[in-house]
């Protein structure tokens, strides 16, 4: 039987081949965990987007309009398998890589990914330790995988949740589903100790802006971490406008209002999120109390340590989320090549990274906007 060809749609633009360079004897690049970028930037953080497939149509991310019923997502031949995304896992880990987050896309409707994080959680660090093994996820079949996802070796999970409200987080989602069974799915992952879990909340102005402090008051407490994300002009169809961006600055504003806030350091190097810390009596951060986080990709750019790269559902290498090519690492994996050969490609990517699209928008008028780009979308790379 011939297998059905699917047209793909041409939002996976175009790929760069690994340079010569790094097949060279004279040229190549082993892996020491010590590999920095043109800007100085370790890698540390690798996304691996696991399907480009979702059950859910947020209007910010995949709008209906765009992926509808005719929409040509991968065929199962053209996605990296479990045994290659291990592999490909491995080699970053040696280059110094200690955090992988699986994601899409929706992960969890990726087949067996039990399988999959089986097989990462026995991945080492250059140090020898076990990697920080994360996933994000929409929510919506967490009750059901929780137990096993801990089970496989996961440790902790990010859910995205933009409101309480049933009927506007219905409306967001776009598919009608129900905010409580998300709710439910949170709750599993707590029972079986998939923690610290973050909550993801997308703020849009004039869409969600009302549930900020709902949602602040939900979470406050739980010890579970409530991260509000500027609308990002990520993908190409989105319709994106700096007008529905409520700045971070705002959202912590009005908490602090009503429940006082204190600024707190950066966990990590390369973390994403500004740390606020709800204030006890004293006025100063009761961990009792926890956490907020505002991620600023917007009105505050935070290229300066970005450590992150992102493998897309079929194996291309993006530097930087707002990435105009990916690199082909697919080509290499199922033409043969050597681990010796795709960690000289990943040094030699790497090492010729300059993106630091974020900083570079903020420095030009807000009124321009986005530059018009084709840029890859979120649901191929992964947030
Ligand atoms: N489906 C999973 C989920 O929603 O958690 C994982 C993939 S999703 C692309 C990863 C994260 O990106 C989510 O937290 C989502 O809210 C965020 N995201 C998607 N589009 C965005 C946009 N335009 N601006 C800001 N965040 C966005
Ligand atoms: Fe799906 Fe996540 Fe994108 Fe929403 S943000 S459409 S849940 S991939
Ligand atoms: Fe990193 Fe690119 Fe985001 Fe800057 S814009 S923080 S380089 S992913």
């Amino acid at each position: 039987m011939s297998e059905r060809v699917i047209p793909l749609v041409d939002q996976r633009i175009p790929t760069l081949q690994a340079p010569a360079a790094a097949f060279d004897p004279a040229t190549r690049i082993a892996a020491t965990g010590l590999l920095a970028d043109r800007l100085g930037r370790p890698l540390r953080d690798l996304r691996i987007s696991v399907t480009d497939r979702c059950n859910f149509r947020c209007s910010y991310c995949m709008p209906k309009e765009i992926f509808d019923k005719d929409y040509a997502y991968l065929p199962h031949s053209a996605l990296l398998s479990f045994e290659e995304i291990t592999r490909v896992a491995r080699l970053f880990a040696a280059h110094g890589v200690r955090k992988l987050r699986l994601t899409g896309g929706e992960p969890l409707l990726r087949k067996n990914i039990e399988i999959l994080i089986e097989q990462l959680a026995a991945l080492r660090t250059v140090d020898g330790e076990p990697l920080d093994l994360t996933l994000t996820t929409n929510g919506s079949l967490l009750a059901r995988k929780a137990r096993a996802l801990k089970d496989a070796g996961l440790q902790r999970v990010t859910v995205s949740l933009d409101g309480l409200d049933d009927a506007v987080f219905r409306r967001m989602n776009d598919v009608d589903f129900p905010v409580q069974d998300v709710l439910e799915g949170i709750q599993a992952a707590r029972d079986a100790g998939l923690g610290p879990i973050k909550i993801n909340m997308v703020v849009k102005r004039g869409t969600n802006e009302h549930e900020i402090l709902p949602m602040a008051r939900h979470f406050r407490g739980t010890g579970m971490v409530l991260r509000f994300i500027e609308y990002m002009d990520v993908g190409a169809t989105n319709g994106w406008r700096m007008d529905e961006v409520l700045p971070s600055a705002e959202v912590v504003k009005k908490i602090h209002a009503e429940l006082p806030l204190v600024q707190l350091g950066a966990s990590a190097p390369g973390e994403t999120a500004e740390r606020w810390g709800y204030a006890g009596p004293d006025g100063r951060h009761d961990p009792a109390l926890g956490e907020i986080g505002v991620i600023s990709s917007v009105t505050h750019a935070f290229c300066g340590d970005c450590n992150r790269a992102r493998l897309s559902t079929e194996g291309r290498l993006y530097l930087c989320l707002f990435a105009t090519q990916g690199h082909d690492l697919r080509s290499l994996i199922r033409g043969g090549a050597s681990d010796a050969d795709i960690e000289s490609a990943i040094g030699h990517i790497w090492g010729a990274r300059d993106d630091r699209y974020s900083e570079l928008r903020s420095l030009q008028p807000p009124e321009l906007g986005s530059p018009p780009q084709r840029r890859v979308e979120m649901s191929y790379i992964g947030g």
